[in-house]
């Protein structure tokens, strides 16, 4: 059997996570570590378009008409895949460490800018039947403009005051990324029903593996059960 690896960048039919709460946490979590494993959600152009899609950013039609582009143009699909990893690096830098470190949060900007000022199209809100959405059309380059909504959310994050909110979680293995939104910012993991329970059940393994002196006190424990553990074990 191989050895576990933490970086298994590997295909994955999987739905990325959606537990970010703003769209460019999400895009950093599409290279997603959890549990130990690495998946990379964004694999080729096609598995870019339908994580777009999947985010509402691109609708089906759009997400359609790009994948054919990308199978008349590989060469600006394949550049667009690397722009779009690049971006995402310089995300994470930010939501990791753009609440304590200036430098990290001059690169993002950097990155930022660079996206928003090749950003030239048209804009419109367009009537579809789920109701009215923004749109946005690149001029010139087909695979321009994919980014845009991602990095606007970031640009967004970082004008309303809100990268001190964002955390990494403190999972074992995870490097999922969320904003905390509770009163007191309180929240430790990507979610509670999966990173949080299993640092609750270590917490419990530990505590009844650790030797009687060092526990906790415990209420009223049968003393047989008591001196049948052997110190250490
Ligand atoms: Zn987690």
């Amino acid at each position: 059997m191989p050895a576990p690896s933490t970086r298994t960048a590997l295909a994955d039919s999987s739905r990325a996570p959606r537990l970010g709460g703003r769209l460019w946490l999400d895009f950093v979590n599409s290279d997603d570590e959890h549990r130990g494993r690495r998946v990379e959600h964004l694999t080729d152009f096609a598995t870019w378009t339908h994580w777009l899609a999947d985010a509402g950013v691109l609708d089906a039609e759009r997400a359609a008409q790009l994948e054919r582009r990308a199978l008349e143009q590989p060469m600006g699909a394949q550049a667009a895949l690397v722009d779009a990893r690049r971006v995402r690096n310089a995300l994470r830098t930010l939501a990791e460490r753009g609440a304590t470190q200036e430098r990290a949060r001059d690169g993002a900007l950097a990155e930022i800018n660079r996206v928003l000022g090749r950003s030239a199209g048209t804009r419109s809100v367009e009537a579809g039947p789920a109701g009215f959405a923004r749109s946005f059309r690149a001029g010139g380059d087909v695979f321009g403009g994919l980014l845009l909504a991602i990095v606007e959310s970031a640009a967004e994050a970082l004008v309303a005051g809100e990268i001190a909110r964002v955390k990494r979680c403190q999972g074992q293995g995870c490097a999922r990324v969320y904003l905390d939104l509770t009163r007191n910012r309180s929240r430790r993991w990507c979610a509670m029903a999966d990173c949080g329970n299993r640092a609750k059940a270590a917490r419990h393994r530990s505590r009844r593996q650790s030797p009687p002196g060092t526990r906790e006190p415990t209420p009223l424990r049968p003393r047989s059960r008591a001196r049948s553990r052997r110190r250490g074990s």
